[in-house]
């Protein structure tokens, strides 16, 4: 393609679907002018009816925008969840959960009826939301504006300030929310101050946001109170919870029921214009229009979140989920071996042994009904002495997921199996949830390497049937199976062209690109291969040989270094062809024994790849 063909141009130019369905909510709902804007806040009807802006964060903190996204308008009541939830967190849940309900009242935001014990329905209306403001005044004093001020700007991501303006103007004519105080306080909901109280919460509701903040501080209730754009964790998950969940029965007052019916996200939405839509999980909306309907929600804003449901299927209740997606790969060692290559003795014990290691391939998250699938899909087969989890596509554990891998995990140590972990990244989020879990537990052990751990399994089951790995033995040409077949007498010739060589353990022995000019047969230690990106192709141990492609290529294709003190016969590249020159019927022997080691190779290969597919 050339740089200016149309395409590139036209690729250059286009926009994220999502982007794309906000501009379309944003020109056909504009069309939709019915509703008006409040007034009772005399100065909230100077708004501007024509503005509409959208604005949805995603869990990964990227802030899609459209319209009149950074036109400031008032929260309102869209405070009032997050003032509740920082009234959780401020004073404790029981304190607060005893002085408001968590009913829905089935009436109007500013209905002034409490409930039977006289106290307030929710925190989602005026009653409940001011009494919560009532508990942070207690607490803090003079203080309180400023504690809920910082928590809005935390959850929003920036500094927030207040439009005086607004404030005084429903100071001067919030009779109806001073009378809801004294009620409060004759009920002692709230202990004295009204004024006070009711100055912070007239303050409260004049903080100014834009969609765009408003989408960030859904986000932020929908991640469980870490705000998606700076990562902080505003409050708890708790209070976040809970939250969510007066949200879900009464955010939008007298419309709740049929908002969570129709369209199934947790939603507030203040009479400034602004809705506030929060899917647990997956993403924040914020939208701005200020002609409300007869509830005081937002005409346009309602419409954006209906869309938004019905279009991509978001119904929260509309879920559905398959465990068994968490398992890729369930094998044996008989199926697919570390890539360490093992002398005949050890590969007869292991070929009798292979379902005792037990390899289980994970992704996505450990969530409970994950844990559970995998536990019943082990048990399902005979029980082996190693079972390895390889969690390097495990993206999170919740938290049920990590207390049933702890229930598991102590169940196997009963019944002698030892659990290896691999792919965890020490000390990553993962890591430490499940060590917080797991930490009582002996038969845990854990590798990063995946290869490792199943090579680490391998020499156990090894070790257990009788077997010796012994590095330090010493093992002469004839072992080779390079070689297997040659006579004493060719052997003799050929170890004549040989040096020995020693290394020390860590010693790179062959670089990759250099010139493959020499064969190597290892004759004692260990040595392992490996690409330059650090990815191991195999362990080798005395009696094999390397540096062996050199009879098909020119240049090297892999690092190779020593684990250990070794030592290897040496033979020059063109030493080795004079001598299969010279032995014309050890020649073909080599060439057909070479070409024997590399189908096997291939097909271990094979069946890495297979197993990753077929399961
Ligand atoms: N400040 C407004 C009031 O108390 C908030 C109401 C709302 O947004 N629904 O009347």
């Amino acid at each position: 393609m050339t740089p200016h063909s149309p395409l590139e141009t036209a690729w250059t130019r286009s926009k994220p679907p999502l982007l794309r369905f906000l501009n379309n909510c944003l020109s056909e709902f504009a069309a939709e002018t019915s509703g008006k804007v409040a007034d009772y806040i005399p100065e909230l009807g100077k708004a501007d009816p024509a503005y509409f802006g959208i604005s949805l964060a995603t869990l990964d903190g990227h802030v899609y925008e459209v319209g009149d996204s950074r036109v400031p308008f008032t929260i309102q009541s869209m405070s009032k969840p997050f003032v509740f939830a920082l009234a959780l967190d401020l004073l404790g849940a029981s304190r607060v959960e005893s002085a408001i309900g968590v009913e829905p009242s089935g009436d109007p935001f500013n209905s002034i009826r409490l409930n039977s014990e006289n106290h307030p329905f929710n925190p989602m209306v005026n009653a409940g939301a001011i009494a919560c403001t009532g508990l942070i005044y207690d607490s803090t004093g003079a203080d309180a504006f400023e504690q809920i001020r910082a928590a809005l700007s935390r959850f929003a991501g920036r500094d927030l300030a207040h439009d005086e303006a607004v404030y005084a103007s429903e100071s001067q004519t919030g009779d109806r929310n001073r009378a809801i105080g004294y009620l409060l306080k004759t009920n002692a909901v709230i202990s004295d101050n009204v004024a006070g109280v009711l100055d912070v919460y007239f303050r409260q509701c004049a903080v100014l946001v834009t969609a765009r903040d408003i989408a960030v501080m859904a986000a932020t209730l929908a991640n469980r109170g870490i705000n998606p754009v700076t990562g902080e964790q505003v409050l708890s998950a708790y209070a976040i919870s809970r939250t969510l969940s007066v949200m879900t029965s009464s955010g939008m007052y007298d419309y709740a029921g049929e908002w969570i019916y129709r369209i199934g996200i947790p939603a507030k939405s203040g009479v400034g214009g602004g809705i506030l839509a929060a899917l647990p999980a997956r993403l924040g909306l914020g939208s701005y229009s200020p002609r409300l309907d007869k509830h005081g929600n937002s005409v346009r804003g309602i419409k954006v979140c209906e869309a938004l449901s019905s279009h991509y299927d978001l119904h929260m209740l509309n879920r559905s989920d398959d465990a068994r997606n968490a398992v890729i790969a369930d094998y044996d060692i008989g199926k697919s071996p570390s890539r360490r290559v093992r002398r005949p003795q050890e590969r007869e014990i292991l070929a009798a042994h292979e379902q005792e290691v037990r390899i289980i391939e994970l992704v996505g998250t450990l969530s409970l009904s994950a844990v559970d699938y995998v536990s019943r899909r082990l048990a399902g087969r005979p029980r082996p002495q190693f079972v390895i989890f390889d969690l390097h596509r495990v993206t999170s554990t919740t938290r049920a997921g990590a207390r049933l891998v702890a229930e598991a995990f102590e169940e196997l140590a009963a019944l002698n199996v030892t659990v290896v972990l691999s792919g965890v990244r020490r000390a990553s989020k993962e890591w430490n949830t499940l060590r917080e879990w797991t930490a009582e537990l002996k038969n845990v052990r854990d590798f990063y390497l995946l290869d490792t751990a199943i090579e680490w399994a391998e020499d156990q089951i090894v070790y257990r049937y009788g077997g010796s790995i012994d590095f330090h033995e010493t093992t002469e040409l004839a072992e080779q199976p390079l070689l297997a077949g040659l006579s004493e007498e060719e052997l003799t010739d050929l170890a004549s062209l040989c040096a020995i060589r020693t290394y020390q353990s860590g010693a790179k022995i062959l670089t990759t690109g250099d010139p493959a000019d020499t064969l190597y047969f290892l004759r004692s230690g260990a040595v392992h291969v490996t690409l330059p990106d650090g990815i191991r192709l195999a362990t080798l141990t005395a009696g094999m040989a390397f540096g062996e492609m050199a009879l098909l290529e020119q240049i090297r294709s892999a690092d190779v270094f020593a684990d250990m003190a070794a030592t290897a016969f040496e033979v020059p590249l063109k030493d080795f062809e004079r001598f299969r020159k010279q032995h014309p019927r050890a020649s073909e022997c080599i060439m057909r024994n070479l070409a024997r080691l590399l189908a096997d190779r291939l097909i271990v290969a094979n069946a890495k790849v297979d197993i990753l597919t077929a399961t």
